[in-house]
């Protein structure tokens, strides 16, 4: 889609009951996320779970990505693969989803921790929720896209943390990617004016050291330079006036990490 896509009232509606499956999705993710477990079977579950209530998993097959969850692991930022891989105490484990419900598309993120983090993870995994919840404050009418961007910059990078730029969030909707891209770096008052209709994917990816990516010869995986941590949190929001509707949640994540602890 060359241009952006306005979305109606009611087509927003129907992103908002793609985003819930979505969410809904996640918080089943919570349920079994944990040491000793594959990730390749939280990929089994988000598969099931999505067909089973109707949905398509979004990602699957998109551009040949072989399965329904981007699942990316401890330096690994972002579109890495399900895999034999044993999630340890410790580790930080970033699941990202799409959903296709109605033929309406949305894109969530969460990364979790596994078990008991170290200090360090856990400032990380706060401060790119903030920085998210500092983007999704500007996803309002009259605002820019720059200004998403700078919020996010702004606040990672005051805490000695990298910001990814080779990756960006997006809009969403009618596609999985759409315009305009909506980068987590800028300048205030920058770039395509915010406007009701508009719903974005934003999604801070957010590094513990240098903010350089590298790309790996499977096609998808994205890891940190220095191989140090990297976090990831995304909602699929609409731009209003005054304040921005957030239609996916982190809800049913955090109702079941709080029954965990
Ligand atoms: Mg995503
Ligand atoms: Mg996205």
């Amino acid at each position: 889609m060359p241009k952006i896509y306005y979305k109606s009232v009611e087509e927003i509606e129907l992103i908002r009951e793609s985003s819930l499956l979505l969410s809904k999705t996640l918080g089943e993710i919570a349920k079994v996320i944990a040491p000793g477990v594959q990730t390749k079977a939280l990929d089994q579950l988000a598969e099931t779970f999505i067909k089973d209530h109707g949905g398509v998993p979004a990602f699957l097959n998109y551009s040949g990505f072989p399965y329904s969850l981007c699942i990316s692991v401890n330096d690994q930022i972002v579109h890495g693969f399900p895999s034999e891989y044993v999630m340890q105490e410790g580790d930080l484990v970033s699941v990202d989803c799409g959903v296709i419900l109605n033929n309406y598309y949305s894109d969530s993120a969460y990364t979790f921790p596994i078990g008991e983090i170290d200090e360090s993870r856990k400032k990380l995994l706060q401060v790119t929720k903030e920085c998210l919840n500092l983007g999704i404050q500007k996803a309002v009418a009259g605002m820019r896209v720059g200004d998403i961007g700078f919020a996010v910059q702004e606040h990672a990078e005051k805490n000695g943390f990298g910001v990814v730029k080779e990756l960006v969030g997006h809009g969403v909707g009618v596609q999985l990617h759409e315009k305009p891209e909506v980068p987590n770096y800028g300048k205030r008052g920058s770039g395509i004016k915010l406007e009701e209709g508009m719903v974005l994917a934003i999604e801070p990816m957010i590094n513990m050291g240098k903010a350089g990516v590298k790309f790996w010869d499977d096609g998808w995986t994205v890891s940190t330079i220095d191989a140090k941590p990297s976090a990831h949190y995304e909602h699929t929001v609409a731009v209003k006036k005054g304040k921005a509707d957030v239609l996916s949640t982190f809800d049913y994540i955090e109702e079941v990490l709080r029954q965990k602890n």
